[in-house]
């Protein structure tokens, strides 16, 4: 059994990125396709004033997507437990037709997503394979926050049914409205309102490579996952390419059925047990219940990659570090000689018929949001929030004319005529009095 043969590892910590390809094992050189090396082999002559014509790295936002192409970035790789270099999980597909789709979005992805400067506009389908919070937990941020991020759009979202109803999607969606209630009257009283509508699409989660989105070229599976009940996995296809994403399963007959021969196979896979009880100070039977039992296994990851065969395989779900990569690599490579990826945050992958490839994003940590993509609206004057007497007596009078100052300098700068509400109060009451 060949050992690292066309992996990749990365290492992320905070803006620097390394991506250490294993070359260096003797049995495993790279794989490039021909017209790459040829590409490489020719002499490249560098001027000093313009930009590199070559990059090993993606920056965001820099590069055209073919017509026939799939962007593929990696927004959350990690586990429940927070930590500063993987979110939890969460996949962005762009595709050349426009389209772009979320995949699951864990606690914590929600900035990686920011930090990409896709607007938000345009990310408004995710896909939820369950609802456990790490697949879910960034949701209702980026719901309840996506008009202050310059969403005019309404969210679409497709989630399983629960084995009971209140733990379906639809019930899922209704319980966060009322759990953010007060968030939504507050803030979404101040926003253009078109980005505060949700379309909930919840589907069986029983159903067998059933399609439940079909728009635009583009049609989205789903089958059945192994994972505590009403969990799913989904297959994306679109112009001959097909994208799977596992969410949390154990490998099961229908995803060795229905992923034979995807383009790009991203599938869970967990550290050994022993890292389990080491680094997260799990009993034994926690750790081999979680490890063995709840998630996949390295080496049956690489049996079931090995069993269906992609042209790549991108395993995450684990913490992606010096210590655990390469085990959980040598674990897969026990089962599983094909291409493979060990995913980590901002690892992102290019995909064509013809070629497949993996690179590290350097995304923008001082992100703002990118700009509204409509004019915008005012905000919708019957769902005006109210004030009570209380915070609207408190307002200390010489603090509001400072601030009253400032608005009517922004005026004259700006040509405009806004009025201040409640720093204004004060100054109204006294001429009342
Ligand atoms: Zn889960
Ligand atoms: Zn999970």
């Amino acid at each position: 059994m060949k050992i690292g043969k066309n992996t990749v590892v990365g290492f992320v910590a905070g803006v620097v990125v390394t991506v250490a390809l294993l070359t260096s094992l003797p049995d495993s050189p790279l794989p490039v396709s021909e017209a790459t090396a040829q590409k490489k082999a020719e002499a490249t002559e560098w001027s000093p004033t313009k930009p590199y014509p070559a990059h090993e790295v993606y920056y965001p936002g820099t590069e055209e997507l073919k017509t026939d192409e799939m962007r593929v970035i990696a927004c959350g790789t990690g586990m429940p437990q927070p930590r500063l270099k993987q979110a939890a999980a969460c996949f962005v597909v762009e595709l050349g037709n426009g389209d772009k789709f979320v995949f699951d979005m864990g606690e914590g992805s929600y900035e990686r997503i920011m930090a990409l400067g896709i607007p938000l506009d345009q990310l408004n389908k995710v896909f939820l394979g369950h609802l456990h919070l790490d697949h879910a937990g960034d949701f209702p941020a980026f719901y309840f926050t996506g008009p202050v991020n310059n969403r005019l759009t309404p969210v679409r979202v497709w989630g399983p049914s629960g084995v009971k109803p209140e733990w379906g999607t639809t019930a899922w969606v209704e319980h966060m409205g009322k759990m953010w209630a007060w968030e939504e009257a507050s803030r979404g009283s101040a926003v253009d309102p078109r980005g505060l509508k949700l379309e909930v699409n919840e589907f069986d989660w029983t159903a067998v490579n059933k399609v439940i989105y079909d728009e635009n070229g583009v049609k989205i599976r789903t089958i059945p996952a192994i994972h505590g009940d009403q969990s799913v996995s989904f297959v994306l296809e679109w112009n001959g390419l097909k994208f799977a994403f596992s969410s949390d399963t154990l490998p099961n007959k229908w995803w060795r059925e229905h992923t034979q021969g995807v383009d790009l196979s991203v599938h869970e896979c967990f550290i050994p047990p022993q890292f389990m009880m080491e680094k997260y100070g799990m009993t034994p039977s926690e750790a081999v219940f979680v490890g063995t039992q709840g998630h996949t296994a390295a080496q049956a990851f690489g049996k079931i990659m090995s069993l269906t065969k992609p042209r790549r395989a991108v395993c995450y779900h684990f913490q992606n570090d010096f210590d655990t990569a390469p085990v959980v690599q040598s674990e897969i490579r026990k089962t599983y000689d094909g291409p493979l990826d060990l995913a980590t945050d901002f690892m992102v992958w290019n995909v064509t018929k013809d070629e497949i490839r993996t690179r590290m994003a350097l995304s923008n940590e001082e992100s703002f949001p990118a700009p509204p993509q409509r004019t915008k609206q005012p905000p919708d004057s019957m769902k005006a929030y109210k004030w009570t007497e209380l915070s609207l007596s408190g307002v200390d009078p010489e603090s509001a004319a400072v601030t009253n100052a400032l608005i009517e300098e922004f005026n004259k700068r700006n040509g405009t005529d806004v009025k201040p509400s409640l720093t204004g109060i004060p100054f109204q009451n006294k001429q009342k009095k």
